[in-house]
């Protein structure tokens, strides 16, 4: 095999893993922004939750004004129904207090209904302030934890970079060039073995006068994806 080729793929050897490693990287910010998203929706669902309680509780606390307000007027009626001395003028005093008893009935009505709905409500956030607890706990863990990934990655890059740099003297420097202009796309593999006439990074054919050049251990590159291309 041309030197400068195995050259290139010790070099490229150090590279494709910088690049997965660069790849690994960029996922990070991506899965710990999902888990904090995750955990403000959680955190929004709980507030909706207790709003909702306050609202409630608010809303009972009316109810009980209103009955006691309501049992003040029964007094009173009844206090006046003593100098009453006209019966229809009773009569009709009577029914205003069976009015008012009638209006209390249905605020106790009420008030039992939110009672019922204030307790449910109150094991409701209960629950969710503890699951809610366990979750932002789990996620600080797991935020950690691909922060010390992220250390660690990086400080592997930078090992495999330092080692890399070590790599390159030796190389022709036009090959040099040509290699880090198709490693700088991004994809593919800037060097490809070329097995049965095709080239392993585009998986196409090549003419057999480039691959005739391949084998002579020239620097050759790919008809089609211009990668460089060489034989086992
Ligand atoms: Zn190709």
């Amino acid at each position: 095999m041309n030197v400068q080729i195995e050259k290139l793929l010790a070099l490229q050897e150090q590279d494709l893993k910088i690049r997965a490693m660069k790849t690994r990287l960029e996922t990070i910010p991506i899965e710990t922004g999902k888990i904090t998203a995750q955990i403000e929706a959680d955190k929004a669902n709980f507030a909706a939750q207790k709003e909702i309680l306050m609202a409630e509780e608010l809303e009972i606390k009316k109810v009980e004004a209103s009955i006691k307000e309501k049992d003040e007027q029964i007094r009173k009626l009844q206090s006046q129904s003593s100098m009453i001395r006209k019966n229809d003028e009773y009569r009709s005093l009577m029914n205003e207090i069976e009015g008012i008893r009638k209006q209390i009935g249905d605020f106790e009505t009420q008030q039992l209904v939110l009672m019922d709905k204030i307790s449910e409500n109150k094991s409701k956030i209960k629950d969710l302030e503890a699951r809610l607890k366990a979750k932002e706990k789990q996620a600080d863990e797991e935020i950690k934890d691909m922060h010390d990934i992220e250390a660690k990655i990086n400080a592997e890059i930078s090992r495999l970079k330092s080692e890399r740099e070590k790599l390159s003297p030796g190389i022709d420097r036009i090959a040099l060039k040509l290699y880090e202009r198709l490693l700088a796309k991004g994809t593919g593999i800037p060097v490809a073995e070329v097995k049965d006439s095709i080239c392993s990074n585009c998986h196409l054919k090549l003419t057999p006068h480039t691959a005739n050049q391949a084998r002579k251990d020239l620097i050759v590159q790919c008809d089609n994806c211009s990668h460089i291309i060489y034989f086992q």
